[in-house]
């Protein structure tokens, strides 16, 4: 057996600590509206069921400890939003899992930006049409080192929060998830199995905000190091 063309180089993260390891990724799993500001921001309010979307497995721009990642402005939009999210990578797959079970299937957590072309996306509500071309472009998933969970201390309640050229945009914790890591990963695989190397963007708090060209992006959540990117 041969292939046509050599296949795509697996994405994958590294591993913070470990050397030269790193987290092949699978699938990238992301939540909608799971904080409630955030929510209120976008137009809506109360604690619906958790939605899913996702973006390709390549849209990861992994950025080491101590380095600045470059994120490509993307094309077709004139307002890029950056969402600071707290990134599960799962190490063990599975559906149907419990809640109660559920930490045992995550390997670890990073810092991710959902990044939204947030023109595109309204356009796309507007229309009941999906969301892909305002959610899953390339470069729209930049992602820190994962540390693994039992070095990451207590994410459930850390603080998480991004600045624009060393200004405050968002600032919340995570304890404010309508839909924590435990009920997010019931809830999505009851639609999906979950495999080695799927990352879960679990939403972001309120203060999401437009970025241009030369701007420098600083998202952290307490425990996991920062993410540190320009825009270029
Ligand atoms: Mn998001």
């Amino acid at each position: 057996m041969s292939y046509v063309f050599s296949p795509a180089p697996v994405p994958s993260v590294p591993v913070a600590g470990s050397g030269e390891q790193r987290f092949p990724v699978h699938r990238i799993y992301c939540v909608g509206r799971n904080y409630e500001e955030h929510a209120k921001e976008m137009g809506f309010t109360g604690r619906e069921p958790p939605f899913f979307f996702m973006k390709p497995a390549d849209a990861i721009v992994p950025v080491g400890a101590g380095e600045t990642g470059r994120l490509p402005y993307p094309s077709l939009t004139a307002n890029l939003h950056h969402e600071v999210e707290l990134v599960v990578a799962i190490g063990q797959g599975g559906r149907n899992i419990q809640a109660a079970d559920a930490h045992r299937h995550i390997y670890g957590y990073a810092v991710g930006l959902d990044m939204t072309r947030r023109d595109l996306q309204n356009n796309m509500k507007k229309q009941g049409r999906p969301w892909c071309i305002g959610k899953g472009f390339d470069a729209s998933a930049p992602i820190g080192p994962i540390t693994p969970a039992a070095q990451a201390g207590d994410v459930e309640k850390a603080a998480i929060w991004l600045q624009v050229n060393g200004a405050d945009r968002q600032r919340s914790t995570v304890a404010q998830l309508i839909w924590n890591i435990a009920e997010t990963i019931e809830h999505l695989s009851a639609a999906w199995e979950l495999q080695p190397g799927d990352l879960i963007y679990t939403g972001t708090p309120e203060g999401v905000a437009a970025v241009a060209r030369g701007d420098v992006l600083e998202a952290g959540v307490h425990g996991l190091g920062l993410l540190r990117l320009q825009v270029v």
